[in-house]
Protein backbone atom coordinates (compact mmCIF):
# COMPACT_ATOMS: atom_id res chain seq x y z
CA UNK A 1 0.00 0.00 0.00
CA UNK A 2 2.58 2.46 0.69
CA UNK A 3 4.46 1.84 -1.91
CA UNK A 4 1.37 2.81 -3.89
CA UNK A 5 1.15 6.16 -2.10
CA UNK A 6 4.90 6.64 -2.88
CA UNK A 7 4.45 6.03 -6.82
CA UNK A 8 1.37 8.20 -7.28
CA UNK A 9 3.42 11.07 -5.07
CA UNK A 10 6.49 10.45 -7.37
CA UNK A 11 3.94 10.55 -10.23
CA UNK A 12 2.13 13.59 -9.15
CA UNK A 13 5.90 15.47 -8.80
CA UNK A 14 6.77 14.40 -11.97
CA UNK A 15 3.82 15.85 -13.57
CA UNK A 16 4.02 18.87 -11.50
CA UNK A 17 7.59 19.53 -12.95
CA UNK A 18 6.65 18.73 -16.57
CA UNK A 19 3.96 21.13 -16.68
CA UNK A 20 5.79 23.47 -14.88
CA UNK A 21 8.10 23.21 -17.84
CA UNK A 22 5.57 24.07 -20.20
CA UNK A 23 4.90 27.23 -18.94
CA UNK A 24 6.50 30.09 -20.66
CA UNK A 25 6.92 33.08 -17.79
CA UNK A 26 7.38 35.00 -21.24
CA UNK A 27 4.09 34.99 -21.59
CA UNK A 28 1.89 37.78 -20.08
CA UNK A 29 -1.14 36.81 -18.27
CA UNK A 30 -4.46 37.51 -19.94
CA UNK A 31 -6.50 39.42 -17.47
CA UNK A 32 -10.23 39.36 -18.25
CA UNK A 33 -12.42 42.50 -17.62
CA UNK A 34 -15.18 40.96 -14.54
CA UNK A 35 -18.30 42.94 -15.19
CA UNK A 36 -20.14 42.98 -11.99
CA UNK A 37 -23.14 45.19 -12.79
CA UNK A 38 -25.12 44.80 -15.81
CA UNK A 39 -26.98 48.54 -17.15
CA UNK A 40 -30.35 49.27 -15.18
CA UNK A 41 -32.97 48.63 -17.24
CA UNK A 42 -35.40 51.76 -17.65
CA UNK A 43 -37.75 50.72 -20.73
CA UNK A 44 -39.38 48.24 -22.29
CA UNK A 45 -36.67 48.55 -25.27
CA UNK A 46 -33.99 48.33 -22.84
CA UNK A 47 -35.06 44.78 -21.50
CA UNK A 48 -35.74 43.62 -24.45
CA UNK A 49 -32.65 43.92 -25.05
CA UNK A 50 -31.12 42.61 -21.58
CA UNK A 51 -33.05 39.58 -22.58
CA UNK A 52 -31.48 38.86 -26.17
CA UNK A 53 -27.86 40.39 -24.66
CA UNK A 54 -28.12 37.80 -21.57
CA UNK A 55 -29.04 34.96 -24.35
CA UNK A 56 -26.22 35.86 -26.39
CA UNK A 57 -23.58 35.32 -23.23
CA UNK A 58 -25.31 31.93 -22.71
CA UNK A 59 -25.01 30.87 -26.53
CA UNK A 60 -21.24 31.67 -26.68
CA UNK A 61 -20.44 30.32 -22.91
CA UNK A 62 -19.55 33.71 -21.69
CA UNK A 63 -22.46 34.03 -18.89
CA UNK A 64 -22.17 36.89 -16.44
CA UNK A 65 -24.42 34.84 -13.85
CA UNK A 66 -25.62 38.36 -12.70
CA UNK A 67 -27.30 39.43 -9.84
CA UNK A 68 -26.70 36.30 -8.24
CA UNK A 69 -24.67 36.96 -4.92
CA UNK A 70 -25.45 37.30 -1.76
CA UNK A 71 -25.44 41.05 -2.16
CA UNK A 72 -28.16 40.85 -4.35
CA UNK A 73 -30.21 38.40 -2.14
CA UNK A 74 -30.47 41.25 0.47
CA UNK A 75 -30.94 43.88 -1.87
CA UNK A 76 -34.17 42.42 -3.29
CA UNK A 77 -35.32 41.15 0.21
CA UNK A 78 -37.68 43.85 0.85
CA UNK A 79 -39.39 43.86 -2.60
CA UNK A 80 -38.77 42.35 -6.28
CA UNK A 81 -38.63 44.63 -9.02
CA UNK A 82 -38.37 42.54 -11.85
CA UNK A 83 -38.17 43.80 -15.49
CA UNK A 84 -39.24 41.31 -17.34
CA UNK A 85 -41.40 38.22 -16.90
CA UNK A 86 -41.75 35.17 -19.14
CA UNK A 87 -44.59 32.25 -19.56
CA UNK A 88 -42.34 29.39 -20.59
CA UNK A 89 -42.88 26.00 -20.31
CA UNK A 90 -42.12 23.06 -17.04
CA UNK A 91 -39.11 21.28 -19.61
CA UNK A 92 -36.13 21.27 -17.68
CA UNK A 93 -34.22 22.28 -20.51
CA UNK A 94 -35.78 25.48 -20.44
CA UNK A 95 -34.32 26.76 -17.20
CA UNK A 96 -35.30 30.77 -17.78
CA UNK A 97 -32.91 32.47 -15.80
CA UNK A 98 -29.80 30.63 -17.10
CA UNK A 99 -30.92 30.91 -20.86
CA UNK A 100 -31.04 34.63 -20.62
CA UNK A 101 -28.18 34.87 -17.82
CA UNK A 102 -30.31 36.66 -15.40
CA UNK A 103 -30.03 36.51 -11.80
CA UNK A 104 -32.52 37.04 -8.45
CA UNK A 105 -35.13 39.70 -9.05
CA UNK A 106 -34.63 40.20 -12.51
CA UNK A 107 -37.42 38.34 -13.90
CA UNK A 108 -40.89 36.88 -12.66
CA UNK A 109 -41.49 33.20 -14.69
CA UNK A 110 -44.50 31.52 -14.78
CA UNK A 111 -43.92 28.08 -16.32
CA UNK A 112 -46.39 25.63 -17.05
CA UNK A 113 -46.17 22.57 -19.15
CA UNK A 114 -46.55 23.81 -22.48
CA UNK A 115 -46.67 27.67 -21.51
CA UNK A 116 -50.20 27.81 -22.46
CA UNK A 117 -52.27 31.31 -20.77
CA UNK A 118 -55.69 29.87 -20.79
CA UNK A 119 -56.25 29.19 -17.49
CA UNK A 120 -56.80 31.89 -14.56
CA UNK A 121 -54.13 30.88 -12.14
CA UNK A 122 -51.42 31.78 -15.33
CA UNK A 123 -52.99 34.53 -16.61
CA UNK A 124 -53.72 35.90 -13.08
CA UNK A 125 -49.81 35.57 -12.88
CA UNK A 126 -49.05 37.48 -15.74
CA UNK A 127 -51.76 40.00 -14.89
CA UNK A 128 -49.85 40.39 -11.30
CA UNK A 129 -46.61 40.50 -13.43
CA UNK A 130 -48.13 43.86 -15.48
CA UNK A 131 -50.15 45.16 -13.08
CA UNK A 132 -48.60 44.78 -9.51
CA UNK A 133 -44.67 44.55 -10.76
CA UNK A 134 -44.89 46.73 -13.62
CA UNK A 135 -43.00 44.46 -15.94
CA UNK A 136 -41.60 45.89 -19.06
CA UNK A 137 -41.18 43.10 -20.93
CA UNK A 138 -43.38 40.03 -21.71
CA UNK A 139 -42.49 36.89 -23.35
CA UNK A 140 -43.85 33.97 -24.20
CA UNK A 141 -41.36 31.66 -24.80
CA UNK A 142 -42.05 28.12 -26.54
CA UNK A 143 -39.66 25.62 -27.10
CA UNK A 144 -38.29 22.71 -29.66
CA UNK A 145 -39.99 19.30 -28.65
CA UNK A 146 -42.20 20.57 -26.61
CA UNK A 147 -43.74 17.37 -24.69
CA UNK A 148 -46.81 19.75 -24.04
CA UNK A 149 -47.34 20.31 -27.67
CA UNK A 150 -45.85 17.02 -28.95
CA UNK A 151 -49.37 15.59 -26.82
CA UNK A 152 -51.84 17.95 -27.74
CA UNK A 153 -51.59 17.39 -31.29
CA UNK A 154 -51.23 13.45 -30.34
CA UNK A 155 -54.04 11.53 -31.98
CA UNK A 156 -53.95 9.31 -28.93
CA UNK A 157 -56.05 10.65 -25.83
CA UNK A 158 -54.62 10.72 -22.26
CA UNK A 159 -56.89 10.77 -19.19
CA UNK A 160 -56.69 12.39 -15.71
CA UNK A 161 -54.61 15.84 -14.79
CA UNK A 162 -52.35 15.64 -17.76
CA UNK A 163 -55.43 14.92 -20.00
CA UNK A 164 -56.66 18.10 -18.89
CA UNK A 165 -53.91 20.15 -19.60
CA UNK A 166 -52.95 18.59 -22.80
CA UNK A 167 -56.99 18.85 -24.06
CA UNK A 168 -56.12 23.06 -22.92
CA UNK A 169 -53.22 23.07 -25.29
CA UNK A 170 -55.12 21.35 -27.84
CA UNK A 171 -57.70 23.75 -28.18
CA UNK A 172 -54.80 26.06 -29.64
CA UNK A 173 -53.17 23.79 -32.09
CA UNK A 174 -56.60 21.30 -33.52
CA UNK A 175 -55.18 21.79 -37.29
CA UNK A 176 -52.16 19.96 -36.23
CA UNK A 177 -53.63 16.70 -34.60
CA UNK A 178 -52.27 14.13 -36.38
CA UNK A 179 -49.69 15.95 -38.04
CA UNK A 180 -46.32 15.16 -35.31
CA UNK A 181 -44.17 16.83 -38.51
CA UNK A 182 -46.04 19.88 -38.12
CA UNK A 183 -44.88 20.16 -34.47
CA UNK A 184 -42.64 23.20 -34.71
CA UNK A 185 -45.07 24.75 -36.81
CA UNK A 186 -47.55 23.88 -34.03
CA UNK A 187 -45.40 25.44 -31.20
CA UNK A 188 -44.91 28.93 -32.75
CA UNK A 189 -47.98 28.80 -33.45
CA UNK A 190 -49.41 27.80 -29.84
CA UNK A 191 -46.84 30.41 -28.21
CA UNK A 192 -48.25 33.08 -31.11
CA UNK A 193 -52.01 32.30 -30.37
CA UNK A 194 -51.12 33.33 -26.26
CA UNK A 195 -49.32 36.59 -27.03
CA UNK A 196 -52.74 37.23 -28.29
CA UNK A 197 -54.82 35.83 -25.78
CA UNK A 198 -52.79 38.12 -23.71
CA UNK A 199 -53.10 41.20 -25.95
CA UNK A 200 -56.93 40.90 -25.97
CA UNK A 201 -57.25 42.11 -22.82
CA UNK A 202 -57.64 45.82 -22.81
CA UNK A 203 -55.65 46.94 -19.72
CA UNK A 204 -52.78 45.18 -21.52
CA UNK A 205 -53.41 46.18 -24.93
CA UNK A 206 -53.60 50.11 -23.37
CA UNK A 207 -49.74 49.71 -21.99
CA UNK A 208 -48.40 48.52 -25.16
CA UNK A 209 -50.06 51.25 -27.13
CA UNK A 210 -48.78 53.66 -24.94
CA UNK A 211 -45.18 52.18 -24.72
CA UNK A 212 -45.11 50.54 -21.06
CA UNK A 213 -44.92 47.16 -21.76
CA UNK A 214 -43.56 45.05 -24.83
CA UNK A 215 -45.21 41.67 -25.32
CA UNK A 216 -43.38 39.18 -27.77
CA UNK A 217 -43.38 35.68 -28.15
CA UNK A 218 -40.52 33.37 -28.75
CA UNK A 219 -38.58 30.31 -29.21
CA UNK A 220 -35.99 28.09 -27.54
CA UNK A 221 -33.82 25.92 -29.66
CA UNK A 222 -32.94 23.14 -27.49
CA UNK A 223 -30.34 22.04 -29.80
CA UNK A 224 -28.08 25.22 -29.53
CA UNK A 225 -29.65 27.13 -26.78
CA UNK A 226 -30.42 30.70 -28.84
CA UNK A 227 -33.65 32.02 -28.25
CA UNK A 228 -35.61 33.88 -31.30
CA UNK A 229 -37.15 36.87 -30.15
CA UNK A 230 -40.62 37.20 -32.69
ZN1 LIG B 1 -42.48 22.18 -23.35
Amino acid sequence: MKKNVFLKVITLLTLGVSLSMCKNPSTPVKEETVVTELPPVNTPEEGLAALKAGNERYVSEHPLFPHSNHKRVEETAPHQNPFAAVVGCSDSRVPVELIFDQGVGDIFVIRTAGNNVNCDLVMGSVDYAIEHLGVKVLLVLGHGSCGGVTGAISEEEEGGNVGKLLGTIRQDVTEYVGKPDSLDVAIQKHAHIQVERILSYPHVAEKVKKGKLIVKQAYYDVKTGKVTIN
